[in-house]
């Protein structure tokens, strides 16, 4: 035994194993396979940069994105009953969501805030897909609501990002009865005036396309994203034929009139401003990200005679 292998090898493998590599350091593109540094990634809006495909974004980064400065208000949404039906599946529900919660980071697959976009006031809301596919349950339908009740308060428009694959089958009958409970939410928007816009992103499915995804007053897309109620291959089964390429995609829909526009991630925040500016009567944006403007210098009160 010396000082070498005593002292200085232990102090050598401290430093290594103290070294904390996150672990994915590398992002596969799952369409064309380019391995993609995570940091380019997410500076690109996780849009690959060698194909363009649109990667899955959190709402937080949504956010982050969309918002002056990245600077937004969380809106509070109220909790929701827990396992109403005691589901068991595999799994309880309870545990799935709380693998979820942990794999997220965040409490259920809804996000609402309020902010600025060119200093354009707005109300958003954002699903997750990463959150039990984004699955509409009483929770989802409690923000919907909450964020149309904002929007109407503060007399702003509201943009709803949908993701999801549908209904949350593990709240059964309760999470159907979020159809009809976020077409009453829309329908307090369109009575108070207020524009509502949607846009649709890789995947939203099922109840949520049935539902507030597809009553907006302007539908966006983002490209090759999969909209539809029942899925490609289910219709496929079902009607035993062969289904045209791009069947259920964005620019399929776009071409059959069920959307307005297929835009890029990163043109949206200029487009929804231009869009919102529009429809609540205010002047063009003079550029999307002007800095804060300086305050008006406070009246000068002339000397007392
Ligand atoms: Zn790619």
């Amino acid at each position: 035994m010396n000082w070498i292998s005593n002292y200085v090898r232990p102090t050598i493998n401290s430093l290594f194993s103290r070294r904390e590599v996150p672990e994915n350091l590398w992002t596969k593109c799952p369409e064309c396979g380019t391995m993609l540094f995570h940091r380019e990634l997410a500076d690109n809006l996780n849009v690959c940069t060698n194909c363009d495909h649109h990667m899955a974004i959190t709402p937080r980064m949504r956010f982050q994105a969309m918002f002056d400065g990245g600077v937004f208000n969380e809106v509070s949404v109220p909790e929701a009953v827990v396992d109403p039906l005691q589901f068991r599946d595999q799994k309880k529900y309870p545990d799935r969501l709380r693998a979820a919660q942990k794999s997220t980071g965040e409490k259920e697959a809804m996000l609402v805030a309020e902010g600025e976009m060119a200093r354009t006031p707005v109300v958003m809301a954002a699903q997750d897909f990463a959150f039990m596919a984004g699955s509409m349950g009483m929770y989802v339908g409690n923000a919907i609501v909450a964020a149309a009740e904002r929007a109407v308060e503060l007399k702003r428009p509201l943009v709803l990002f949908s993701a999801a694959g549908g209904a949350r089958m593990q709240e059964g009958i309760l999470s159907l009865m979020q159809m009809p409970r976020t077409t009453v939410a829309v329908q307090m928007l369109k009575d108070a005036g207020l524009p509502y816009i949607v846009v649709l992103t890789h995947p939203t499915t099922g109840g949520v396309t049935a539902s507030y995804a597809m009553l907006g007053d302007v539908h966006i897309s983002e490209p090759n994203a999969l909209i539809c109620f029942a899925g490609p291959r289910v219709i496929e089964q079902t009607i035993r034929e062969k289904l045209p390429e791009g069947f259920q995609r964005a620019e399929y829909l776009l071409d059959h009139g069920m959307l307005d526009r297929v835009t890029h991630r990163k043109a949206l925040r200029e487009e929804l401003v231009t869009i919102l500016r529009m429809m609540t009567g205010q002047p063009p944006a003079v550029k999307a990200d002007l800095p804060a403007p300086t305050p008006e210098p406070a009246p000068v009160t002339p000397p007392a005679p």
